[in-house]
């Protein structure tokens, strides 16, 4: 008899009927003898709605009061599901991010949880029921409610696995598992029964929609095995776990994609030491998280700075770019907002060379044209335009054969 994580996303509680199949699922599991922990995130869109409310009301959005309003979601979702266990003679209880121990730092929208104390969890185990933990919440150092960040519950639930030595965190979705493409792009996309931590991290960094990234980091480090699965076919789904040195590697596991970016170039910027740490130093400051960088070789001692920032960050980083141009001694400053990120993902990388000059190969018979280019020792990169990117998914999907059995 083991403890288990369960967490539930937003379609798998979209409505009553979906609270009811989850509490069904619930109870079938503690027949099995295992303990439950299940964590569970807002109804369908209730999040999206709620932020929409606060936009209809005002302009202003005090950042603590932004906490107050997006828990609430999560409030609902967990007291239905305690109300479907109690019809299904379950005993459960609710607890809110708060009530359950998860402490976190006081950066409201977007914080980090820094301990686990889950005491009241323990205490309902001891007494034979289910916790039902509101995700995505927690509560501040400064005792205020706090979340973690769109998709947080993830990070909940693989927190509390982690805290509570659980043997595996289920998170159950509206998909079958991790893919080796967007299956809505790629219809003949196979979904991988294994993924290792570090892979997985390079999936969900480059656009695979699965995972939020925290919550695998969160994994990675305290050894959390996690289990991607369906809560619509109850399947088994795809295993995320420590890699295992004996078996065989695939060369490349999936392509990702990733229109959600969107390019900055500050030009003519002279090339000596500082020039970056300053720019990119003054970007941090405003907390605008940057992804690829590239630099161009000097022409005449200037040079051509692009990176890529989430395109809701582009008016900021702009702003920001347009300020310290002076002191760079830069040029100018241009973006572009159609551009689209395609990448390959896979841990045999490491010790095949080939695929870089493949992947170009494909893109290049596809008539796509390659903008930039980054690489880790398991990814390649390559930012196109967007309006390219589906197409080279199919592409790249269909030349490295990922589609077929293996
Ligand atoms: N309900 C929150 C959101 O939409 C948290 C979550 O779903 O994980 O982002
Ligand atoms: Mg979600």
């Amino acid at each position: 008899m083991g403890l288990v994580v369960h967490k539930y996303g937003g379609t798998s509680l979209g409505d009553a009927d979906r609270i009811r199949a989850v509490a069904d699922h619930i109870a079938r599991t503690r027949r099995t003898g295992d303990d439950v922990v299940v964590v569970v995130s807002a109804m369908g869109k209730t999040t999206d709605d709620l932020l929409r409310l606060a936009n209809d009301v005002s302009s202003v959005h005090p950042p603590r009061e932004l906490d107050m309003l997006a828990t609430v979601g999560e409030r609902i979702s967990m007291a239905l599901l305690c109300m479907a266990l109690a019809d299904r003679g379950v005993q459960a209880t609710s607890f809110t991010g708060s009530q359950a121990g998860i402490i976190t730092d006081t950066d409201h929208t977007r914080a980090k949880i820094v301990d686990v104390r889950p005491d009241r969890l323990l205490a309902a185990l001891a007494l034979g029921q289910v916790p039902v933990v509101a995700g995505f919440q927690g509560v501040s150092t400064d005792r205020d409610v706090t979340t973690l960040g769109r998709g947080g519950s993830d990070v909940t639930a693989v927190a509390l696995a982690a805290a509570l030595g659980a043997s595996v965190c289920e998170i159950y979705t509206d998909v079958t598992g991790v893919f080796s493409a967007d299956p809505r792009v790629v219809p003949s996309a196979r979904r991988l029964p294994k993924v290792s931590f570090d892979e997985m991290l390079e999936i969900a960094a480059s656009g695979g929609r699965v995972l939020m990234l925290r919550s695998v980091e969160y994994a990675k480090t305290h050894s959390v095995r996690l289990h991607v699965r369906s809560s619509f076919t109850w399947e088994p789904g795809t295993w995320i776990a420590e890699e295992e040195p004996a078996m065989e590697q695939a060369i490349v596991s999936a392509v990702t994609d990733d229109t959600s970016e969107a390019k900055v170039t500050v030009q003519g910027v002279p090339d000596r030491p500082g020039i970056a740490a300053q720019l990119f130093g003054t970007i941090a400051e405003r907390s605008i998280n940057v992804d690829m960088i590239v630099q161009n070789t000097s022409d005449a001692g200037l040079t051509d700075i692009s990176f890529t920032v989430a395109r809701e960050d582009l008016a900021a980083t702009m702003a920001v770019c347009r300020e310290v141009a002076p002191a760079l001694g830069a040029a100018g400053v241009s973006s572009d907002d159609g551009i689209g990120r395609v990448s390959l993902v896979g841990a045999g990388m490491k010790s095949h060379p080939g695929v870089t000059a493949r992947m170009f190969r494909t893109l290049a018979e596809a008539g796509i044209n390659i903008e930039m280019i980054s690489t880790s020792s398991i990814r390649i990169s390559c930012v196109i335009r967007a309006d390219r990117v589906e197409e080279a998914v199919r592409s790249l999907h269909g030349a490295f054969e990922l589609g077929a059995a293996s």
